[in-house]
């Protein structure tokens, strides 16, 4: 069976999953292929960073910045990281790639307070196995100490079902990374199935509204009132609320309209390389007085 086929290739290690090659079927054997590129992805320099902007929309400008990982392979080209973080979870490949993502993260938002920017906290995403089997706290204490980045400039973003799963050594790692400083987010809010009463037990600092409620608030009622009510609770429980997949000018003003504190999403900027993202630091903001005047929330 491939699952077992591919479990004793994992076990023999990098070199030797061709000798199972015959008893594997096509699809694992793909994996098993992809699985070997982004082993040496890393080292190979292939993998890198895209920093997408977080606005705050009282002021209209940049209020932080979501790290998202990309892989320019060689001959694929561009490979997104739905397609390689799933892999990477499961086989553990997460584990070297995630400490990198921290890492390189730190040190690219050190390198913009360096600058003399304004201080942009970044965002980086933490994946189940990292979370539940890794010593996070340690690894980002390690990255915040070489690259020196104060940790209130990071930020871990993480799912509610994440955070649902082992649920004690979710809360104690939190703890320990709430202590240290750092800014928590639950990614992806309403999609999972935490109930109110386990969100107070986070120690999180802030909610993201998932994109699939955000897409048709201007039209939907139902979604309308869904982010309204995600808005008010996070308000209630002392919680920034942010609203990521924002495409339109509409959707931007309805959630500045409902007291959303910050938002993300192609109508404020898609996620660009680490050059691209410090030009933007110069630019000018984006939800001008202008902008809300058109949309009749300025008189
Ligand atoms: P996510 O953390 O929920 O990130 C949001 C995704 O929505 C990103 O896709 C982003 O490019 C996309 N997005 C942003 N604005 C818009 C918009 O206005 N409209 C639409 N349709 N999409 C928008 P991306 O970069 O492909 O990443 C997908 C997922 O992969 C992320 O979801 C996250 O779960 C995971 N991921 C990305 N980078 C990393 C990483 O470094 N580590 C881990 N563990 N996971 C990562
Ligand atoms: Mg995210
Ligand atoms: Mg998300
Ligand atoms: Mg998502």
């Amino acid at each position: 069976n491939a699952d077992a086929a591919m479990y004793k290739a994992k076990e023999l290690g990098r070199d030797n999953y061709q000798y199972y090659a015959g008893v594997l079927t096509p699809a694992v054997a793909d994996r098993l292929d992809l699985m070997n590129k982004l082993r040496i992805a890393i080292e190979a320099r292939q993998l890198a960073l895209h920093y997408q902007p977080k606005i705050d929309l009282l002021s209209g400008r940049i209020h932080s910045a979501e790290a998202l990982i990309r892989w320019q392979h060689p001959a694929q080209g561009m490979i997104s990281p739905a397609d390689f973080i799933p892999l990477a979870e499961e086989t553990g490949l997460i584990m070297p790639i995630g400490e990198w993502v921290i890492h390189t993260a730190c040190a690219q938002a050190m390198q913009w307070l360096m600058l003399g920017h304004q201080p942009i906290r970044i965002a980086v995403n933490i994946s189940p196995r990292q979370l539940h089997h890794g010593d996070l706290a340690q690894i980002v204490k390690t990255a915040l100490d070489e690259t020196g980045l104060p940790p209130s400039l990071l930020e871990l973003e993480i799912t509610e079902s994440m955070m649902m799963h082992n649920m004690e050594t979710s809360i104690a790692t939190l703890h320990q990374l709430k202590a240290m400083g750092v800014y928590l987010s639950v990614d992806d809010f309403g999609t999972g199935y935490a109930s109110l009463s386990y969100l107070k037990k986070f120690p999180v600092d802030c909610l993201k509204i998932d994109q699939s409620f955000v897409r048709d608030i201007a039209i939907d009622r139902d979604d309308a009132a869904i982010v309204k009510a995600i808005i008010s609770l996070g308000h209630i429980l002392n919680l920034s609320v942010i609203a990521e997949g924002v495409e339109s000018l509409e959707q931007a003003s309805f959630l500045q309209q409902n007291a959303c504190d910050c938002a993300q999403g192609y109508y404020f900027g898609r996620p660009v390389s680490n050059e691209a993202f410090t030009l933007l630091l110069d630019t000018p903001a984006k939800l001008t007085d202008k902008d809300l005047n058109k949309a009749g929330l300025k008189q």
